[in-house]
């Protein structure tokens, strides 16, 4: 009779659990993840501020399931971090992740996202087909009429 001691599925803090998807993890359960591995803090982990409205802020903004790249803030340096960290956001606003192969820096300095890009690309592809679809058949509707009369 082996009996099987102790939690085999569970994981340890601090470990990334094999569950989790190495890319495109959304925003929400990444924040779940940090709330897991880093306990809410009591204070602000820059000024030192005590108070229970902090925010869990990913240090230059790479959202890495690296615990130690995470800070509990307050409002006031989660803000101030933000503001100055906003030119170099890695994440685009649907959640891809704004590094290396995708990303793009466009002849103005903007960092975008190619994904995105491609999306936006293909969406107005398809917008023009259905124009250039029915402009043909406007024409085709146009002849005929002509060839009849
Ligand atoms: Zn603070
Ligand atoms: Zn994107």
């Amino acid at each position: 009779m082996g009996a099987k001691i102790g939690n085999t599925n569970g994981f340890k803090k601090g470990q990334i659990p094999y569950n989790f998807k190495k890319s495109g993890v959304g925003y929400v359960s990444l924040h779940e993840w940090v709330a897991y591995h880093k306990p809410k803090s009591l204070y602000c982990e820059i000024c030192g501020l005590v108070t229970d409205k902090l925010d869990a802020s990913s240090i230059n903004h790479t959202y890495e399931r690296d615990i130690s790249k995470w800070k509990w803030l307050c409002r006031k340096c989660h803000f101030r971090e933000d503001k100055i960290l906003k030119k170099v956001i890695t994440v685009c606003k649907k959640d891809h992740s704004m590094i290396g192969d995708n990303l793009w820096i466009n002849n103005r300095g903007n960092r975008v996202c190619l994904k995105c890009k491609s999306i936006r690309a293909h969406e107005s592809y398809l917008r023009n087909k259905e124009k250039v679809k029915s402009l043909v058949k406007a024409y085709r509707q146009r002849k005929r009429s002509t060839i009849k009369r």
